[in-house]
């Protein structure tokens, strides 16, 4: 029997190794399927990026013909600077990063850094430009490591640590028994969302980029990891040209400039202060955000 069982246990140990591995690849060629419309211009030079500046202008757009997300959407992140984008669920904030990063292309208008058409310039250099720290980061199943290095694979063993640190998850690493060379993802140790997101940060870090998006998680962090993720955040952002989606407004109270989008159009634009002077919908988001915290 036991001749049996063994060869058997060891056919289902292969199964569900190939059904996994499937499940990765598959993964992958969604994320790269999401591209294949796009392709470079015939002879695009590559984008030339010194101090980033980000501008929309009159962009509009729909993931179908039939259903307009955005409309007539204009603003300009200076270099260096930040915007933030607030919103209802669905009002097309992440469209914006997805837009930036050239995911898909704008049906009117245009997206330009420092002048550069995106559609114009190579793909390859548009993405080496822009760090993305997403809503959900995923991880691969491989080593903390191999994630955080993702960001630039040639860094080395100190670069990786170093943007570790950075992002406060160095000590989070040090304490686990196999460290730097800990499996994470699907099959390895599961990490929490905030600690996910840092080690998004420190890919974002290690990257370096002129141009950097953060999409806040929308599932609610603790306060004290919310409050230490959005510390991080402005140490990144400092210098930066930076695109704030956030779901929070505690987020975004010190941005130089905050865009309120209501179904795929900018209906109101201004600082924190400008904006509840305004009373408008900033405002009743605002109080009612106060409201919920009591
Ligand atoms: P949230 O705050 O919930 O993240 P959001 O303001 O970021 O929302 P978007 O993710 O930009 O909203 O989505 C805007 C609209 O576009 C939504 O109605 C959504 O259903 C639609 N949408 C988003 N992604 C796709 C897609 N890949 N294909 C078709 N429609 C999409």
């Amino acid at each position: 029997m036991l001749q049996l069982y063994m060869p058997l246990h060891f056919l289902g140990f292969v199964y569900r190794e190939i059904k996994n591995a499937l499940a990765d690849m598959e993964k992958m060629f969604r994320l790269l399927d999401e591209n294949r419309e796009i392709q470079d211009a015939a002879g695009a030079p590559t984008l030339a990026v010194g101090n980033a500046a980000v501008s929309f202008q009159h962009v509009s757009f729909g993931y179908d013909p039939e259903r307009q997300i955005l409309f007539d959407v204009s603003f300009d992140i200076p270099a260096g600077h930040t915007v933030a984008v607030v919103g209802a669920s669905g009002a097309g904030k992440s469209t914006l990063s997805r837009l930036l990063f050239r995911f898909y292309d704008v049906t009117a208008g245009g997206i330009f850094i420092n002048g550069q058409d995106l559609r114009h310039v190579t793909q390859q250099s548009l993405r080496a430009a822009i760090g993305i720290v997403p809503q959900d980061t995923v991880l691969f199943n491989d080593s903390i490591f191999y994630n955080i290095a993702y960001g630039r694979p040639d860094a080395t063993r100190d670069e990786v640590i170093a943007a570790a640190r950075s992002a406060h998850i160095h000590d989070f690493i040090g304490a686990l028994p196999q460290g730097y060379d800990t499996v994470v993802g699907e099959r390895g140790l599961k990490l929490s969302g905030g600690e996910k997101q840092r080690v998004a940060i420190a890919r974002a870090i290690l990257k370096d980029p002129a141009i950097l998006i953060f999409d806040e998680a929308t599932s609610a962090l603790d306060s004290h990891s919310e409050r230490a993720i959005q510390d991080e955040l402005r140490a990144i952002a400092r210098d930066r040209t930076t695109l704030i989606i956030a779901h929070r407004l505690s987020t975004v109270v010190e941005a130089e400039q905050i865009l309120v989008m209501d179904q795929g159009r900018v209906i109101e634009r201004g600082s924190h202060r400008e904006l509840l002077a305004a009373q408008g919908r900033y405002a009743q988001m605002w109080a009612l955000q106060q409201q919920e915290q009591v």
